[in-house]
């Protein structure tokens, strides 16, 4: 028997040529299942294509540095841009096509329209990063508009992104399902982020305080403390490491990522640190009703 070769990753800067790989495959019954994301590629990304691949779809990775997103003082110049590797990790994760358009592509001349999320953006990162999720909102429906996946897959660190892009397909009516996949960590605990690059040797280690810190805090959730007790104990976790600054911490209802005052059965714990001038977040989920002590 002979089995032909795995095919090789297509890398698509076109919009026309990424239609019409979408019609062949939409023509051979498969579903289309995208990655959205902006390169630096790490195994986080390389988790959300695995998910892709082992739901059977035909998986488009596309890697747009969005400048709408980014803040008058954010990293939007420095963010790492490393195609050729992302290219090879990409065709590793076996993506059919990896799509990487060009700003008129995404920003037509002439262009002007802005999606304007609602109150799921006015918490946590919100408002220390204005204008930051309506950027989050625009290109992800406009990506939806060129890609027009059936399922997207998305990271739960970046857990208000997927509240938020989830209500946004719902509200917009957008013919597509919304897929959150689990955080990858460093064997320590640090959540991969393109921008751990920017971390040096000594601030990596520093960073760490901010997943132990939310680990404190689940740990005192799960024993019955107060979520007062918990906030004010995961920030001085935080602010007696030197060299961070707390963003902030909170604990919130996982859905509508409201904060909540006492305990409840589904809770996330989440926090924004700085160190230098990098910015981390991260959060955990849990279940009292299934994990308190
Ligand atoms: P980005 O390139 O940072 O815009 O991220 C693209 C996608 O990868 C987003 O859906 C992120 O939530 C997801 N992602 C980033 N880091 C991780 C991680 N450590 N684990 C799982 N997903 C991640």
């Amino acid at each position: 028997m002979t089995t032909s070769p795995p095919k090789a990753m297509e890398t698509v800067t076109s919009v026309a040529r990424l239609r019409s790989a979408v019609a062949d495959a939409r023509r051979a019954n498969r579903t289309i299942g995208f990655v959205p994301t902006m390169g630096a590629l790490h195994a986080g990304h390389v988790s959300l294509i695995g998910a892709s691949r082992r739901n059977g779809d035909f998986t488009i990775v596309s890697i747009f540095v969005n400048p709408t997103q980014f803040g008058p003082g954010d990293d939007y110049d420095r963010y790492p841009r490393t195609l050729d590797a992302d290219r090879a990790i990409c065709h590793g994760a076996s993506a059919q096509i990896l799509f990487v358009p060009q700003h008129e592509d995404v920003y037509p001349k002439g262009d002007q329209t802005r999606v304007r999320p609602g109150p799921l953006a006015d918490g946590l990162c919100g408002p220390f990063r204005p204008g930051h999720f309506e950027g989050v909102c625009t290109v992800v429906a406009k990506l939806f508009g060129l890609v027009q996946p059936d399922v997207a897959y998305f990271g739960q660190k970046d857990a208000q992104q997927v509240a938020i892009i989830r209500r946004m397909a719902e509200d917009l009516r957008m013919p597509v399902r919304i897929e959150a996949c689990p955080i990858v960590r460093e064997p320590d605990g640090l959540a991969l982020s393109s921008r751990n690059a920017y971390l040096e040797p000594r601030q990596r280690g520093r960073s760490l305080c901010l997943y132990q810190a939310l680990n404190t805090g689940r740990d005192m959730l799960r024993a019955g403390a107060s979520v007062n007790d918990v906030v004010a104990a995961m920030r001085e976790r935080m602010e007696r490491t030197s060299g961070v600054s707390v963003d902030y911490v909170s604990v919130v209802d996982p859905d509508s990522l409201e904060p909540v005052t006492a305990a409840k059965s589904r809770l996330m714990v989440a926090g924004a640190i700085r160190i230098g001038s990098c910015r981390l977040i991260d959060n955990v989920l849990m279940d009292l009703s299934v994990d308190r002590e």
